[in-house]
């Protein structure tokens, strides 16, 4: 068994893995990362620029340096052998070195370094902080580097040597004086590379200040990726809490972005998903009602009938009636297998070409007898050819629920059902059409926006128990006649007036 701890470690580390595999997470890092090189970029850029600019200032002073204690050791040399007001020539004798005065030059600063040395070495005059041993370790590095003038040497002042200089990086002049001079050696000129330490600072500035902008980047990135991703989560949730019974719940995120589009685009599938699924419930619960009412006139009929013994011509008029409902059943049934089928596209078409007139003549001429039995007068009117391309089965089918339908609802006494073709070609698409005329009792105009509804009957009243004639009624029929003309590209429609008939037209579009 795991102890406390390890089911706590475990449940970080889930927690963890969750976390750095979120789109939030990832998001945080990719602005880190771009923030970090375009810090660094900058960084670098402001970086060497500020120290071009030191080195070049330091090199500028160096020169200017060198130029003033150059004017010095001239005058010295000049004043010495120049002569005198009356022509003579005072003094030509070579005399002592003129001392470096830092004083003739206002530029020099206690940590500029001004030497003269001797090419062996000998360090002769000396003004700021460097040690002998630093001259002469930086006249060493001239030497070696090939003694041309004005040569630039950088040079580390020990860290012995006196005040803020020490440890510091310095520019070195180092120019030999003119060999005509009375001064001799070689003049050593240095200053500070950096002498305020503006380098150093600037570096711990650029780390601090990109140091905070990305802490504020990591923050603000991870807030905002979570505010990006909360509609996200949103969604989730919603649909986590969808169950299959409850498809009423909706997102409603209200918002005009693609995520709103998203969640929209959900709810229009959950209603799309939930009327679904009320149909399906409705049709179950209806087909559930339906068998029910046959299976009880049976039940009730044969309790009536065995309850005592009764006469021949009442057991024969129960079976009867046993037959009826069976009938009734078994057409219900059927009918729910074909729409089952059509609506799991179970039942594909077979298309083939075919003349509309020709299967509406077929179909007359099948239902001759039928009509007969019910004393209605069954005619083809304008039967013009109409080709079409379909499947003949189901064609043969839907024309035969409507004229079936015709017959039933026409009632009897002379009445007429007609059936004719014809073709519209000036419609788009061209169609073609049937109609079923009968000048029966008509259908009232409140029923006809539902008659091709499943389970629908336009009069309830003509139910098994009052009218055998009708124990056939499924409610389906319609149904069935628009599945079949919607598949096949076409519609179906009914106009009726009350006492007057009814006109079922089914189109197709034309081959
Ligand atoms: P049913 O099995 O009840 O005939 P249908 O779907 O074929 O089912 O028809 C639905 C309803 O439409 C019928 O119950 C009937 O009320 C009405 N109906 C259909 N055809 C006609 C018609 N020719 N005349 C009058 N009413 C009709």
């Amino acid at each position: 068994m795991k102890s406390r701890f390890g089911l706590q470690f475990s449940a970080f580390t889930r927690r963890l893995s969750r976390l750095v595999r979120s789109v939030r997470f990832r998001l945080m890092l990719w602005s880190l990362g771009i923030i970090t090189l375009i810090l660094a970029g900058f960084s670098v850029f402001i970086y060497t620029q500020q120290a071009r600019d030191i080195q070049y200032d330091s090199q500028n002073r160096v020169a200017q340096m060198s130029r003033a204690l150059f004017t010095v050791f001239h005058d010295s040399t000049v004043n010495l052998v120049s002569p005198d007001d009356s022509g003579n020539v005072v003094g030509n004798a070579p005399g002592p070195a003129a001392p470096i005065d830092r004083s003739r030059s206002p530029i020099f600063q206690s940590y500029d370094i001004a030497a003269l040395v001797s090419p062996a070495g000998k360090v002769n005059q000396k003004v700021g902080p460097a040690s002998d041993s630093d001259l002469a370790a930086v006249l060493k590095t001239w030497l070696n580097g090939g003694s041309s003038t004005g040569l630039l040497v950088t040079g580390a002042i020990s860290p012995a040597a006196s005040g803020a200089a020490a440890g510091q990086n310095y520019y070195f002049l180092l120019a030999p004086l003119p060999a005509d001079w009375l001064s001799t050696g070689i003049l050593v000129i240095g200053t500070p590379i950096d002498p305020n330490g503006r380098l150093p600072a600037l570096a711990l500035n650029l780390g601090l200040g990109s140091l905070a902008i990305l802490l504020i980047t990591l923050v603000g990135g991870y807030w905002l990726a979570g505010r990006v991703m909360r509609p996200v989560q949103t969604i989730t949730r919603a649909a986590q809490k969808i169950s299959e019974t409850d498809l009423t719940r909706r997102i409603n995120l209200g918002t005009r972005d693609e995520l709103g589009e998203l969640a929209d685009t959900f709810d229009q599938m959950l209603g799309r998903l939930q009327s679904a699924f009320d149909r399906q419930r409705q049709f179950t619960a209806d087909a559930s009602h339906e068998l029910r009412t046959p299976l009880t006139i049976i039940e009730l009929e044969t309790e009536r009938a065995l309850d005592r013994r009764r006469k021949p011509e009442e057991y024969q008029r129960a079976l009867e009636v046993i037959q009826g409902e069976n009938e009734t059943m078994a057409r219900l049934v059927t009918d729910l297998l074909t729409l089952a089928r059509m609506d799991a596209g179970q039942a594909p078409l077979k298309r083939e070409p075919l003349d509309l007139s020709d299967l509406a003549l077929e179909i007359v001429e099948r239902l001759q007898p039928l009509a007969n039995h019910r004393q209605v007068t069954l005619v083809s009117g304008d039967l013009p050819e109409v080709p079409i391309q379909g499947d003949r089965q189901y064609l043969i089918q839907m024309l035969t629920n409507l004229v079936e339908n015709a017959l039933k609802y026409a009632g009897e006494n002379d009445k007429t059902v007609t059936v004719e073709t014809g073709c519209c070609q000036g419609d788009d698409p061209p169609r073609g059409w049937v109609r079923v005329i009968d000048n029966g009792p008509g259908i009232p105009p409140e029923h006809l926006p539902h008659l091709f509804d499943r389970f629908y009957r336009a009069d309830k009243a003509r139910g098994h128990l009052d009218d055998l004639s009708s124990s056939t009624s499924s409610g389906l029929g319609l149904a069935i006649v628009q599945w079949i003309a919607v598949a096949h590209g076409g519609g179906a429609s009914v106009t009726s007036q009350v006492g007057k008939g009814s006109t079922f037209e089914v189109w197709l579009p034309l081959l």
